[in-house]
């Protein structure tokens, strides 16, 4: 933490990109950005991080840029923040009765979903009985209140690179890594994670200062004098993940720690939810298939009534109590049509249900499964370094799930 201190000072010394000030300015996010707009590269990451937004200025797009609260670790120059929300839509029964295709039947609420969300992307996954729609949503940058002009723009480069390229909605199914290590190293070779963060950092780096001499010596020789990357991205990755005394970053022992566990127990814990919302449904689509079922009957008894009104009018020249008859008729025929095209449908969309009710409880056996080896066997206990040597990390991605 001393040194950490001893940091802070010695920044303080230098001019910082908010002049001295503790409030972002327009005018400072202005002076970054005809920076970034000096060199080309630099310039389209910047477009393409408003567009994503659709920000048309960088007067809208100041709005998703904040400085960094004192919960953000000392070592950290910027962080860029998402959120990941999901949904299930179950299939109603009007939709069903009203002859929607599914898409029909989800379509209104999944945008209502995405719109009340602030989504900036979204992906869809649409069955006969369900959907889901997850967007990510709460994209922000934060950027530390001391840092000299040159790192604000380095740093708000490598978070940009986040900003464009991270989609929560798209990351893989944490079941699907082997440990830790496996889950790690897809964290920072995901598009948009670490490695393409650093990598575009770098390079902005070398170009702006004309030399690889501020490069970090373990990285250095992936990248050439014009700033062209020639290395491999595991190279990177590997980089990002080593602590500082092996020559890396040290995110595998900082920001990354616990996070695997942590992440694990979170997707355990809606995938019981999502169970449970299956196996609601089926208790309520069961009810209600009983409901039809059972109108149906009513409506076959009451053609026979209906028919005895007509037959009744005709007997007794009641043209009155003839026309209720055929009125009535017509309308029960119509009920027991829609129900028997209902009945089929919503019985195949509840089998569905009952498929998906056994594959989430596989998953969450396999769930249970892994915390109870974590629980057995906790995350070997990593030495932490951090007391010696400040991590000189710029900036650092935590996707919040
Ligand atoms: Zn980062």
């Amino acid at each position: 933490m001393g040194l950490l201190c001893a940091f802070s000072v010695a920044a303080e010394l230098r001019q910082s990109w908010l002049g001295g000030g503790s409030q972002v300015t327009l005018g400072a996010l202005e002076n970054l950005e005809k920076k970034i707009n000096e060199d080309p590269e630099n310039q389209s990451v910047l477009a393409q991080a408003e567009a994503k937004v659709g920000a048309h200025s960088m007067n809208e797009f100041s709005k998703v840029i904040t400085i960094c609260g004192k919960d953000v670790p000392e070592s950290v120059q910027g962080l860029t923040s998402s959120q990941r929300t999901s949904y299930p839509i179950f299939r109603s029964d009007d939709s069903i009765m009203e002859g929607k295709t599914p898409e029909e039947s989800y379509r209104a609420e999944i945008e209502k979903f995405k719109s009340d969300e602030g989504a900036v992307s979204a992906r869809e996954v649409i069955t006969p009985g369900y959907a889901f729609v997850a967007v990510q949503n709460g994209l922000s940058i934060c950027l530390r209140q001391d840092l000299t002009f040159d790192d604000a723009v380095l740093t708000l480069i490598h978070e940009l690179t986040h900003f464009v390229q991270l989609d929560p909605t798209n990351e893989a199914d944490i079941l699907s890594f082997k440990d830790e290590n496996e889950y790690l190293m897809n964290r920072v070779l995901v598009p948009g994670g670490e490695v393409d963060a650093f990598m575009t950092q770098f390079r902005a780096q070398i170009r702006q200062e004309k030399s690889r001499s501020n490069i970090p010596r373990k990285i250095k020789d992936s990248f050439n004098d014009q700033g062209a990357f020639l290395g491999t991205r595991e190279a990177v990755a590997q980089f990002v993940l080593l602590s500082e005394y092996q020559g890396g970053m040290g995110y595998a022992n900082h920001s990354y720690r616990g996070e695997y566990a942590g992440q694990l127990k979170q997707t355990y814990l809606s995938e019981v939810t999502l169970r449970n919302e299956f196996a609601s449904a089926i208790n309520l689509g069961n009810s209600n298939l009983a409901i039809f079922v059972g109108n149906q009957g009513i409506y076959r008894h009451n053609l026979s009534v209906y028919q005895s009104w007509i037959d009744q009018g005709v007997k007794k020249k009641n043209a009155d109590l003839e026309a209720k008859g055929r009125k009535n008729l017509a309308k029960a025929q119509n009920q027991i049509e829609v129900i028997e095209a209902y009945l089929p449908v919503k019985r195949e969309i509840l089998a569905g249900y009952k498929q998906e009710l056994v594959r989430r409880d596989v998953r969450i056996k396999a769930f249970e499964t892994k915390l109870g080896i974590l629980r057995e066997a906790p995350i070997e206990e990593r030495q932490d370094e951090s007391q010696n040597e400040p991590p000189n990390d710029l900036g650092e991605d935590p996707t919040v799930d």
